[in-house]
């Protein structure tokens, strides 16, 4: 993913009217217009989702110009945050259409019928005039909406291929044309509606109301009236309505329906809890840390939907293809007439055999064959508590052959523990281990590295006094110094006394170095704390802290490997030694330890070089960089925080390695499933076009053919649904 420098871009989606057609010919158009605006540097339509997203330059032009520039084209703009109402409108919409297709099946039975039966010949064609009303309604808006664009369709072809049955005294076949064109596409708007919906429900099971603590009463309140800072009470067995920290008591929650993690998680005082995940045991007090509408679960929804309108690189090609290709067939139907006339051909058998061309040839089945697929993907991700944040990372997911991994928080739990503290014997003024830690402490309160973290944990629990430190400064990857007392203290690895004290004669940094080998290789990550007065460094002693692998993350390099995956790396700014034996201890291929922030991007180019197709994983919050160079940048743990969110390309919502061969492997059956659909497709195509030129077959036929592999391939995306890994 290239990095963009100045200007600054920012990214709307702009939520516009669902349309009925098939194709994305009208979106196009639309596209064009809006790229066209001064300052829009990149812009994806599509009327089968109901989205623009548009990228733009903010010191050019503004959000409200492009939504004016979308209405200049006389498409509407929906209300974009709560999408309920646009539900239940799509939901009476799809009724609509389908009472249109019985309708279209109704008059087309009964102008079969009445034909037949030698009935009153007006019977004969009201039957038939209902079917064409009904069965070429929505088809024909579809195409005049994009012709007032200036652009093609297919449904255009549909509609002109009905009309020239019917011109040829074959109204039977037009209406039975209509009639499967209007119901595939009903069915297709039912299986785009499925992967909406699919995450849609997941907000549904948020409980809307919450029992707050009011001056130590509990009042139910709705969810959306409850303030940052309010305490709610949840007990055994209820759903948790809104995000926060918990404040008092004990339990464990199921947070299956945002993290798709199976296992229930332990929650104590401190711990953050999310909207819409169950407390299975234990009463919990928590205070709300978000309002209601940017809870995680929301912010997924609203993401997964934004992510459904960014094509995927296969679907934005079809969509470029569309246009010319209808073009084609038409030019193909001209051709399939004007020759043999020329040739002293009858007329209507002539007329008859082009429109079955113009049937058999068209492209819906092509069309629909990789979004029914990508949409499908995207949602059951979703519901895994995978977010893809656009089409285009699902199908780069299928061609990963390299992973690279970030140890701390990623590889192991990010739990860090002090585990020893070590005095140097020779250390002046009877330093005890207690002292060490405190004045340790005082520089590391200011610091927010997992060390810091671990080591201010455990002063706490030993209550130490910790004295007050001034000038705190941090060098990445390194170390960090401050001063306390009347002196410096530092703190760091080999590095930070190697390279940023300098020349400074260290005393004691020699037996120091020797310590830390030993403790690193037992796989104890290490540091040293040294005091300087008036330009003297004297090492006053070590810490040692260890971090839990997690469990399970043996077995995904495993699956990884059954993937296909060739080659999985792990970059650590940690010891090489510490690395390397949890790297042995899950299996991993190449370890890169001790680098720099800036080192990991390096080594990922290097590996992109290498493989051409790397995901890195990362907690995203200092390898941000690192997830933005790789293929495919995977963050987990996104439900906690927003960087992660920002800076992946796929967010795993909960911190489930497990996920990581889901995502590869979701990927991987996405490709699959488009190869298939498109062999369907075009295989359809060749077959019925084939067959047509050689010998001819009855229209009828031609439609079923036509209409079959559209469904089929709907269908056959809509199976994505269910991967489960
Ligand atoms: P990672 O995320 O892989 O641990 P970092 O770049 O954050 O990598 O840290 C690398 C190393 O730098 C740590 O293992 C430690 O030796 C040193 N370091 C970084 N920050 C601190 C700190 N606040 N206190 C002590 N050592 C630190
Ligand atoms: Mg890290």
């Amino acid at each position: 993913m290239p990095v963009t420098e100045s200007p600054p871009l920012s990214t709307c989606t702009v939520r516009i009217e669902r349309r009925g057609g098939r194709g994305e010919a009208g979106a196009r158009a639309l596209k064009r217009h809006l790229r066209n605006i001064s300052g829009v540097h990149d812009v994806d339509v599509s009327f089968r989702t109901g989205s623009a997203r548009v990228t733009y330059d903010e010191s050019v032009t503004s959000e409200e110009t492009i939504r004016d520039a979308v209405r200049d084209r006389n498409v509407s703009i929906q209300a974009d945050s709560e999408t309920d109402t646009d539900d239940v409108s799509s939901r009476s919409e799809l009724r609509r259409e389908a009472v249109f297709v019985g309708l279209t099946l109704l008059g087309m039975v009964t102008g079969l019928a009445a034909g037949w039966l030698d009935g009153p010949p007006l019977l004969t064609w009201a039957g038939y005039g209902v079917a064409y009303v009904f069965g070429g309604w929505y088809g024909l808006k579809g195409a005049v909406a994009t012709l007032r664009h200036g652009a093609v369709d297919i449904d255009l072809l549909m509609i002109v291929a009905a009309l020239g049955a019917l011109s040829i005294g074959a109204p039977f076949e037009g209406a039975m044309l209509l009639f499967l064109f209007s119901l595939s596409n009903t069915l297709q708007h039912y299986a785009i509606g499925r992967s909406r919906r699919a995450i849609k429900s997941l907000v549904e099971m948020r409980p809307d109301e919450a029992q707050v603590l009011r001056d130590g009463e509990e009042v139910t309140v709705p969810i959306d009236d409850v303030a940052v800072g309010d305490v709610f009470v949840v007990r055994p067995g209820d759903r948790i309505p809104l995000d926060g920290v918990v404040t008092s008591g004990e339990g464990t929650v199921d947070q299956a329906s945002l993290t798709g993690e199976s296992v229930p998680v332990p929650k104590e005082s401190g711990d953050e809890v999310f909207g819409g995940t169950i407390n299975e045991s234990g009463s919990l007090e928590i205070e709300v840390t978000r309002r209601a509408h940017e809870s995680a679960i929301s912010r997924l929804i609203n993401m997964v939907e934004n992510a459904q309108g960014e094509k995927a690189p296969t679907q934005r090609l079809i969509d470029r293809l569309e246009q010319p290709y209808v073009l084609g067939v038409f030019a193909l139907t001209v051709s399939a007439i004007a020759i043999p006339l020329a040739l002293g051909g009858e007329f209507t058998s002539t007329f008859y055999r082009a429109m079955t061309l113009m049937v058999a040839a068209s492209p819906c089945a092509v069309i629909i064959s990789t979004p029914a697929a990508v949409l499908s993907a995207i949602a059951s991700g979703g519901r895994q508590g995978v977010l893809f944040k656009g089409g285009e990372h699902v199908e780069a997911a299928a061609n990963i052959d390299a992973v690279a991994f970030d140890k701390t928080g990623t590889l192991t739990q990010g739990d860090t523990q002090l585990t020893d503290v070590f005095v140097r014997e020779t250390a002046a003024d009877s330093l005890t281990d207690e002292g060490l830690l405190s004045l340790a402490t005082a520089v590391q309160a200011r610091s927010e590295h997992h060390l810091a973290r671990a080591t201010v944990a455990a002063a706490e629990e030993r209550s130490l006094d910790v004295p007050d430190a001034r000038r705190f400064q941090s060098v990445a990857g390194k170390g960090v110094c401050a001063d306390v007392e009347a002196s410096t203290i530092h703190i760091g690895n080999r590095s930070y006394f190697g390279t940023v004290l300098g020349d400074a004669a260290v005393e004691g940094l020699e037996p120091g170095l020797d310590r830390l080998r030993t403790l690193e290789a037992e796989g104890k990550t290490s540091v040293i704390v040294a005091r300087e007065d008036g330009g003297d460094v004297t090492v006053l002693g070590w810490l040692a802290f260890t971090d839990t692998v997690r469990p399970g993350a043996a077995e995904m390099i495993g699956d990884l490997r059954e993937l296909g995956v060739e080659h999985i790396v792990m970059l650590t700014g940690d010891n090489e030694r510490v690395a390397q034996r949890i790297a042995d201890e899950v299996g991993i291929d190449e370890v890169q330890a001790e680098l720099l922030p800036e080192e990991k991007v390096a080594t990922i180019e290097d590996l992109v070089d290498r493989h051409e197709n790397v995901a890195m994983v990362g907690d995203g919050v200092n390898d941000a960089p690192a997830l933005a160079t790789a293929t495919l940048g995977i963050a987990m743990g996104g439900a906690g925080t927003d960087v992660a969110l920002d800076t992946a390309d796929v967010v795993l919502m909960g911190d489930d390695l497990s996920k990581i061969p889901y995502v590869l492997g979701l990927g991987r059956a996405t490709r699959r499933t488009l190869i298939v659909n498109l062999a369907i497709a075009f295989g359809a195509i060749a077959l019925m076009v084939g067959t047509i030129l050689l010998r001819g077959i009855p229209l009828p036929l031609a439609v079923v053919g036509h209409e079959g592999s559209t469904v089929l391939v709907s269908l056959n995306g809509l199976r994505l649904l269910g991967f489960r890994g």
